[in-house]
Protein backbone atom coordinates (compact mmCIF):
# COMPACT_ATOMS: atom_id res chain seq x y z
CA UNK A 1 0.00 0.00 0.00
CA UNK A 2 1.49 3.23 -1.38
CA UNK A 3 0.89 6.00 1.01
CA UNK A 4 0.99 9.79 -0.21
CA UNK A 5 4.23 10.87 0.78
CA UNK A 6 4.14 14.38 2.34
CA UNK A 7 6.16 16.88 0.67
CA UNK A 8 7.73 19.11 2.89
CA UNK A 9 7.19 22.63 0.94
CA UNK A 10 4.08 23.95 -1.76
CA UNK A 11 5.21 23.33 -4.83
CA UNK A 12 4.11 26.70 -6.14
CA UNK A 13 4.53 28.98 -2.93
CA UNK A 14 7.38 26.78 -0.81
CA UNK A 15 6.07 27.44 2.07
CA UNK A 16 6.48 24.80 4.68
CA UNK A 17 3.60 22.54 5.97
CA UNK A 18 1.69 24.37 8.90
CA UNK A 19 2.41 27.59 6.80
CA UNK A 20 0.00 29.86 5.14
CA UNK A 21 0.50 29.94 1.36
CA UNK A 22 1.12 33.18 -0.03
CA UNK A 23 -0.83 35.42 -0.91
CA UNK A 24 -1.23 34.39 -5.05
CA UNK A 25 -0.21 31.16 -4.71
CA UNK A 26 -2.31 29.10 -6.88
CA UNK A 27 -2.16 25.55 -4.76
CA UNK A 28 -3.98 27.32 -2.01
CA UNK A 29 -7.24 26.19 -1.58
CA UNK A 30 -10.36 28.49 -1.02
CA UNK A 31 -11.61 27.50 2.55
CA UNK A 32 -14.49 28.45 2.16
CA UNK A 33 -15.32 26.53 -1.27
CA UNK A 34 -12.73 23.63 -1.79
CA UNK A 35 -11.75 25.38 -5.62
CA UNK A 36 -8.42 27.06 -5.80
CA UNK A 37 -8.48 30.23 -4.99
CA UNK A 38 -7.45 31.51 -7.83
CA UNK A 39 -10.83 30.49 -9.34
CA UNK A 40 -12.56 32.39 -6.64
CA UNK A 41 -10.49 35.31 -7.44
CA UNK A 42 -11.03 35.31 -11.39
CA UNK A 43 -14.95 35.52 -10.88
CA UNK A 44 -16.47 39.06 -10.71
CA UNK A 45 -18.32 38.49 -7.96
CA UNK A 46 -16.87 36.80 -4.97
CA UNK A 47 -18.91 39.19 -2.34
CA UNK A 48 -20.19 37.15 0.72
CA UNK A 49 -17.43 34.92 1.13
CA UNK A 50 -13.98 35.15 2.39
CA UNK A 51 -11.61 32.49 0.85
CA UNK A 52 -9.70 32.33 4.41
CA UNK A 53 -5.78 31.83 4.78
CA UNK A 54 -5.10 27.92 3.98
CA UNK A 55 -2.08 26.83 4.72
CA UNK A 56 0.11 24.12 2.94
CA UNK A 57 -0.95 20.42 4.39
CA UNK A 58 1.83 18.69 2.95
CA UNK A 59 -0.29 17.32 0.16
CA UNK A 60 -2.07 19.21 -2.90
CA UNK A 61 -5.69 19.88 -1.65
CA UNK A 62 -8.27 17.39 -2.99
CA UNK A 63 -5.62 14.55 -3.96
CA UNK A 64 -6.01 12.70 -1.22
CA UNK A 65 -9.68 12.48 -0.95
CA UNK A 66 -9.62 11.13 -4.38
CA UNK A 67 -7.43 8.57 -3.67
CA UNK A 68 -9.94 7.76 -0.37
CA UNK A 69 -12.41 7.76 -2.71
CA UNK A 70 -10.85 5.62 -4.98
CA UNK A 71 -11.40 7.86 -7.76
CA UNK A 72 -8.48 8.15 -10.65
CA UNK A 73 -7.68 8.43 -13.49
CA UNK A 74 -4.95 7.77 -16.00
CA UNK A 75 -4.07 8.38 -19.78
CA UNK A 76 -5.48 6.04 -21.79
CA UNK A 77 -3.30 6.43 -24.60
CA UNK A 78 -4.72 3.82 -27.18
CA UNK A 79 -8.08 5.39 -26.95
CA UNK A 80 -6.85 9.15 -26.12
CA UNK A 81 -8.55 9.71 -23.05
CA UNK A 82 -8.57 9.47 -19.86
CA UNK A 83 -9.87 6.52 -18.20
CA UNK A 84 -11.39 5.99 -14.89
CA UNK A 85 -8.99 3.43 -12.61
CA UNK A 86 -8.28 2.71 -8.83
CA UNK A 87 -5.71 4.66 -6.79
CA UNK A 88 -3.53 1.75 -7.11
CA UNK A 89 -2.61 2.02 -10.74
CA UNK A 90 0.83 2.93 -11.77
CA UNK A 91 1.17 6.51 -13.08
CA UNK A 92 -2.88 7.16 -12.61
CA UNK A 93 -3.56 10.71 -10.65
CA UNK A 94 -6.63 11.83 -8.70
CA UNK A 95 -9.95 12.50 -10.46
CA UNK A 96 -10.20 16.49 -9.37
CA UNK A 97 -13.03 17.07 -12.02
CA UNK A 98 -14.82 13.96 -10.72
CA UNK A 99 -14.04 15.26 -6.89
CA UNK A 100 -15.01 19.11 -7.49
CA UNK A 101 -18.22 17.18 -9.41
CA UNK A 102 -19.21 14.60 -7.26
CA UNK A 103 -18.17 15.67 -3.83
CA UNK A 104 -18.77 18.09 -1.33
CA UNK A 105 -16.55 20.31 0.14
CA UNK A 106 -17.16 20.96 3.79
CA UNK A 107 -15.81 23.94 4.90
CA UNK A 108 -15.45 22.76 9.00
CA UNK A 109 -13.49 20.23 8.37
CA UNK A 110 -11.64 21.33 5.57
CA UNK A 111 -12.21 17.96 3.47
CA UNK A 112 -14.20 17.03 0.39
CA UNK A 113 -16.97 14.42 1.70
CA UNK A 114 -18.91 12.35 -0.63
CA UNK A 115 -22.40 14.08 -0.96
CA UNK A 116 -24.37 10.43 -0.10
CA UNK A 117 -22.12 10.11 2.96
CA UNK A 118 -24.38 10.88 5.33
CA UNK A 119 -27.18 9.16 3.55
CA UNK A 120 -25.65 6.32 3.45
CA UNK A 121 -24.30 6.43 6.97
CA UNK A 122 -27.47 6.60 7.97
CA UNK A 123 -28.47 3.68 6.05
CA UNK A 124 -25.87 1.45 7.44
CA UNK A 125 -25.97 2.57 10.56
CA UNK A 126 -22.02 2.70 11.40
CA UNK A 127 -21.76 -0.32 9.27
CA UNK A 128 -18.71 -0.61 6.36
CA UNK A 129 -19.53 2.88 5.31
CA UNK A 130 -16.61 3.77 2.45
CA UNK A 131 -15.56 0.54 1.84
CA UNK A 132 -15.18 -0.83 -1.81
CA UNK A 133 -15.60 -4.23 -3.49
CA UNK A 134 -11.91 -5.66 -4.03
CA UNK A 135 -10.80 -4.97 -7.69
ZN1 LIG B 1 1.36 27.72 -1.71
ZN1 LIG C 1 -13.19 31.63 -2.16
Amino acid sequence: MDHDLLRGTCPACQVTIGEMHADDCDVAECLMRGLKRMYCRALADTAGHDCGASTWTGGWPGHREAREFGWHVRWDAEARTWARCAPEVPGSGPDLNRLYEHARWNAEARRWVRRWAVVFLRAVRGGRAGSRPRR
